[in-house]
């Protein structure tokens, strides 16, 4: 796969995501946490947004509800480098409606090489890292032809 060199700023874009039964665990991070956090920019899916918004003092964009599309609108930002960080607390405990859509999540994560927590404790680790107030270079995925380059070469 061919890959091109990105450079992550300091100041980091972090993904909130948490499933119902998982959002009062979220709330519970972000508080203990709410003082290293509150130099970053948030973005989150709907009510998980809303609640973080409402309850701190993190500003949060909010996307659509993860099971309207929420999920699949952070997995094309992240597609497009826009998100270094995913705080995903995911309910192993109970089925999901949009189980396909949480599965792109953490499959587009890895793809593109994100800081991913899916619990407190690898939430913890990752803001403990130095490289959370740091600049840093990655890689990630990139297209061997773009889309014109495709049509004109007749790649389909
Ligand atoms: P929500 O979505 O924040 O809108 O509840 C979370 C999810 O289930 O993906």
């Amino acid at each position: 796969m061919k890959s091109k060199s990105i450079t992550v700023s300091k100041k980091k874009n972090i993904a909130l995501v948490a499933h119902d039964h998982k959002k009062q665990e979220l709330l519970e991070w972000v508080k203990k946490h709410e003082d290293k956090l509150k130099d970053h920019n948030f973005i989150g899916t709907g009510t998980t947004a809303a609640i973080i918004s409402d309850k701190t003092s993190l500003d949060v964009k909010r996307l659509s509800s993860g099971p309207l599309g929420g999920d699949q609108q952070l997995g094309a930002l992240i597609s497009k480098g826009e998100i270094d960080i995913l705080i995903f607390f995911w309910d192993p405990l109970e089925a999901q409606p949009h189980d396909p859509d949480v599965k792109a999540l953490l499959r587009i994560s890895t793809l593109y090489d994100i800081a991913m927590a899916t619990s407190p404790t690898t939430a913890d680790f990752i803001l403990s890292s130095p490289m959370l107030f740091e600049s840093y270079e990655k890689k990630m995925p990139d297209s061997e032809y773009s889309v014109e380059e495709r049509i004109e070469r007749d790649i389909f």
